[in-house]
């Protein structure tokens, strides 16, 4: 694996864990129901899956600069954008999506009978100690003869897919250089990271605990995109 450098953006805020808590002070959410208009996959009348939704009055990710209180990580889930990437805006209240990927709605993707919307958990932001960021940047940039023993044995847990939001993650996927906005051309910062827990439904998210959704955002047009890697 090769550690690439970096868009100077491309990690442009602290890394936090986004764990299920009952005593946040923000309404940070795991899953749930997308409210806000234009959630839905173009082509069909089903919902797009909210995997979380970030509350942007956390003053934590003020950064962002978007306009609206709440930031939806919106997945395509049992429709084919479930395989592929994923872009849309939250503008004036409300989703547009601007690029998917065309297929069918399928019957048993990611598994079969794929909920229409995940029970929604309280979530709050743990920022990552210095030595948890140590560790993912360690697993991103290790060598091909080191990956085994760091990901597989060494720091198991720390290299299977979680909910995360900014920071350094760890890339399933390998680090590759940030995306360019599909919109406006400028280099993307890293937002979050999705796995595979839902916590309330064992089914989870993805159907797969190896299965990394990887969300980047604009911070000049707010354009968000999700694209998805397994190891
Ligand atoms: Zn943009």
């Amino acid at each position: 694996m090769v550690c690439l450098n970096m868009e100077i953006n491309r990690y442009h805020f602290p890394g936090y864990f986004l764990r299920p808590s009952s005593s946040g002070e923000w309404s940070h959410l795991i899953g749930g129901d997308c409210k806000l208009p234009g959630a839905i996959f173009p082509g069909s009348n089903k919902a797009l899956i909210q995997i979380a939704s970030l509350d942007l009055t956390d003053s934590r990710l003020s950064d962002l600069g978007l306009s609206t209180d709440v930031l939806p990580l919106l997945y395509g889930g049992a429709c084919a954008a479930g395989e592929g990437r994923l872009c849309y805006s939250v503008k004036g209240g409300s989703i547009q999506i601007l690029e998917y990927q065309e297929g069918a709605v399928y019957d048993d993707f990611p598994y079969s009978n794929y909920p229409v919307a995940f029970e929604g958990v309280s979530a709050s932001l743990h920022l990552l100690t210095a030595q948890e960021q140590a560790v993912f940047t360690q697993l991103n940039c290790c060598s091909d003869d080191d990956w085994f023993e760091l990901t597989q044995v060494k720091h198991q847990d720390m290299s299977l897919p979680q909910h995360m939001v900014g920071g350094e993650p760890y890339l399933i996927g390998g680090v590759e250089n940030a995306s360019v906005c599909p919109t406006c051309a400028q280099p993307m910062a890293l937002l979050a990271t999705g796995g595979n827990a839902a916590y309330v439904d064992s089914r989870g998210f993805l159907g797969n605990d190896f299965v990394q959704l990887v969300y980047e955002f604009c911070l000049k047009c707010s354009t968000v995109v999700q694209n998805i890697y397994s190891d």
